[in-house]
């Protein structure tokens, strides 16, 4: 898998951004599964901030959508879950950067409904408005709408508007989630200064990674929450922590206990549990049990005039084959790291669910060492963040970061498309090179055009300069091997070079990529390629066709021209029938007209190629005599 790391020792650019915002409050954002939360760096020590009824610093991740066309998050939300599941978000960062077709297993799990419609483009959530209608959301749009409740409350806190922040992701979050997740903190006003992985941030808020003390250290992160089970080994590696292995179960987490529970009360009583209002009653009597079990010894509580009991020992032992599942997990983590649990150094316990002695001392004996479990396990995650993020502002002494490119560097491609080569949020400097080829025969020039920005088309893009490779030596389509390179350095300088292999041709440019645009044009940027995602779909899928079928139309003529001695006339005509239909769809703009000609021409010359195949075989062997 990629590795992802931050540098917490570095460059020179880092240290010019810490020393401009130096003053400034960076906050530190958990957006978690089940719960959020925002954390601050106070008389430099991380706290995360409550409410204004001062009762919980935890935001559940959830958003209801009223009938009247009114939003609420948190709390306020969470009473809906039961009684208007279908306009009660909940679980959203599950759906973060995915499509539809990465969630043909798990859609039927949600309250909601996830549509349907382009499966391989990012899922949205259609939610009934007060008329019936459905309207859409994103993901993204979703996590917006709980990043916004943070900003507020911590502004609330400070007295002060907070305009950035820096937030955790799982650490196996992939570059499409973690750009969702940074698009979500830019809805919401914030711009985010950096995604963090989340053992990393646990490891902060230990002060782990912070002496130089710590330098090849090995950590295991164990983060048990809602729904959720990730265990994470990491190691710093010259101030960097670098993710070395991560394993888990997207569905294992607090809520399967409380699943234990409420089975357990079933099998032992017979209760009538028929409604969905009964079994969220239930369930919620069932977490209240586990989380009082986490410190007393029995529970007792009333459902619908009958005494319900579990006692500690009754509940661990419920709670046992999942615990396994999660040790096993660590074993394969290890495995995968190719260490032994006598090399691991620190052991950090986070999530709520590892309040439950069972977990702390299981995870404590795999590991045969005591556990880090002194902070607040819901909030090691956010206080880690807060640390992050302080030291960004340049308050923290002798930890420095590296910086990261904003926007997708690219160049143009067949159909006016747009090829990213640095993708948005590369760390700098960084330099990446990929291979290309011509697509007309004998072509001896290639213009090398680089933009900017997230768009599919690169007239939606920024330009930022262009060049041509001249002197390529003529040679049939496809056979140049061009090398482009782009060198982005600390500055934001980029530099990029085309290489003709065969012919040792060179050519470069040097531009600059990220001067000249403010924070403003490139927030608009983003949230235009988040509006026209739809529309880029179908002018990426219409050029794509049309290339495709250009190049199926150059070959059939060949086709023509190359087998005319044995196709009979009334084939050649009907090739020819077929590529007037395809060149005439090709010169529209309906993209299913072209791939339908396309498919049509296609499957008629097919039988012709293999014939034409078993002729030129046979030509070949003509006269030759296997045997010697
Ligand atoms: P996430 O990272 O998924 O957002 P959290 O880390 O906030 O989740 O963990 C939430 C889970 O922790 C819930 O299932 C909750 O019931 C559980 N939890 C909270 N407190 C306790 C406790 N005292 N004992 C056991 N489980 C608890
Ligand atoms: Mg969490």
């Amino acid at each position: 898998m990629a590795k992802y790391s931050i540098d917490l020792k570095a460059g020179k650019v880092a240290e010019d951004k810490a020393v401009s915002s130096r003053g400034e409050t960076i906050v530190g954002i958990d957006l978690g599964t089940t719960n959020s939360l925002v954390a601050h760096v106070k008389d430099g020590k991380a706290v995360a901030v409550a409410g204004k009824d001062g009762k919980s610093v935890l935001v559940p991740s959830v958003v209801h959508f009223k009938s009247d066309g009114s939003v609420v998050v948190g709390d306020a939300a969470k009473q809906y879950l039961t009684t208007a599941p279908e306009r009660t978000i909940y679980s959203v960062k599950r759906l973060l950067g995915k499509s539809y077709s990465d969630l043909t297993e798990v859609k039927d799990r949600f309250g909601y409904r996830i549509i349907d419609e382009n499966e391989d483009r990012l899922v949205k959530i259609a939610v009934p408005d007060g008329d019936g209608r459905a309207k859409f959301y994103s993901p993204i749009e979703l996590s917006a709408r709980i990043l916004q409740e943070l900003k507020t409350r911590i502004e609330e806190e400070l007295g002060t508007p907070v305009a950035r922040a820096v937030i955790t992701v799982p650490a196996y979050f992939n570059d499409t989630q973690r750009q969702a997740t940074r698009d979500a903190g830019k809805l919401a006003g914030l711009d985010v200064l950096r995604i963090v992985n989340e053992p990393t941030a646990s490891s902060l808020a230990y002060g782990i990674g912070l002496k130089d003390e710590d330098e090849g250290r090995t950590i295991a992160v164990y983060d048990l929450g809602g729904g959720t089970f990730d265990v994470s080994i990491l190691r710093i590696e010259q101030g960097i922590f670098e993710v070395l292995s991560t394993n888990g179960d997207t569905f294992l987490g607090g809520d399967d206990f409380d699943q234990a529970i409420v089975d357990y009360w079933r099998e032992t009583y017979t209760l009538p549990v028929n409604t969905a209002e009964q079994r969220g009653e239930l369930r919620l009597l069932a977490e209240q049990a586990k989380k009082f079990l986490s410190g007393e010894e029995a529970f007792v509580a009333e459902y619908r005039g009958r005494e319900l009991l579990i006692d500690r020992a009754t509940a661990a032992e419920r709670f046992t084959p999942l615990v396994t599942r999660t040790i096993a997990s660590c074993g394969r983590a290890l495995a995968d790291a190719k260490l032994r649990v006598e090399d691991v150094d620190h052991v950090i316990m986070v999530g709520g669910s590892t309040r439950i002695p069972l977990v702390k001392r299981t995870v404590s004996e795999f590991f045969g060492r005591e556990v880090n479990d002194s902070l607040d396990p819901d909030q090691v995650v956010a206080l880690g963040a807060a640390i992050q993020a302080d030291v960004l502002a340049g308050n923290q002494q002798d930890v420095l970061l590296l910086d990261i490119t904003p926007l997708s560097l690219g160049i143009e491609t067949v159909g006016g498309l747009m090829d990213p080569i640095i993708p948005r949020n590369s760390k700098v400097p960084t330099r990446v090179g990929r291979k290309y080829t011509t697509s007309v025969d004998g072509q001896v020039k290639l213009k090398v055009a680089v933009y900017q920005g997230e768009r599919d088309m690169v007239a939606d893009n920024r330009k930022l300069g262009e060049f041509v490779l001249t002197d390529i030596p003529p040679m049939p389509a496809g056979i140049p091997q061009i090398e482009i390179h782009f060198y982005l350095d600390a500055d934001g300088i980029l530099r990029v070079k085309a290489t003709e292999h065969r012919s040792g041709t060179e050519q470069s440019v040097t531009i600059k990529s990220q001067y000249g645009i403010t924070e403003e044009e490139m927030a608009l940027m983003l949230i235009d390629s988040l509006h026209n995602a739809e529309s880029d779909m179908q002018a990426r899928g219409l050029a794509e066709a049309r290339t495709e079928a250009n190049n199926v139309l150059l070959s059939a003529r060949k086709f023509i021209r190359q087998n005319e001695d044995w196709l009979t006339t009334g084939q050649v005509s009907e090739i020819n029938h077929f590529v007037d239909l395809l060149s005439e769809a090709v010169a529209g703009d309906d993209k299913d007209a072209i791939n339908n000609r396309l498919a049509e021409l296609n499957e008629f010359t097919a039988p012709l190629a293999h014939e034409a195949l078993d002729r030129n075989v046979a030509a070949a062997m003509k006269g030759k005599d296997l045997t010697s």
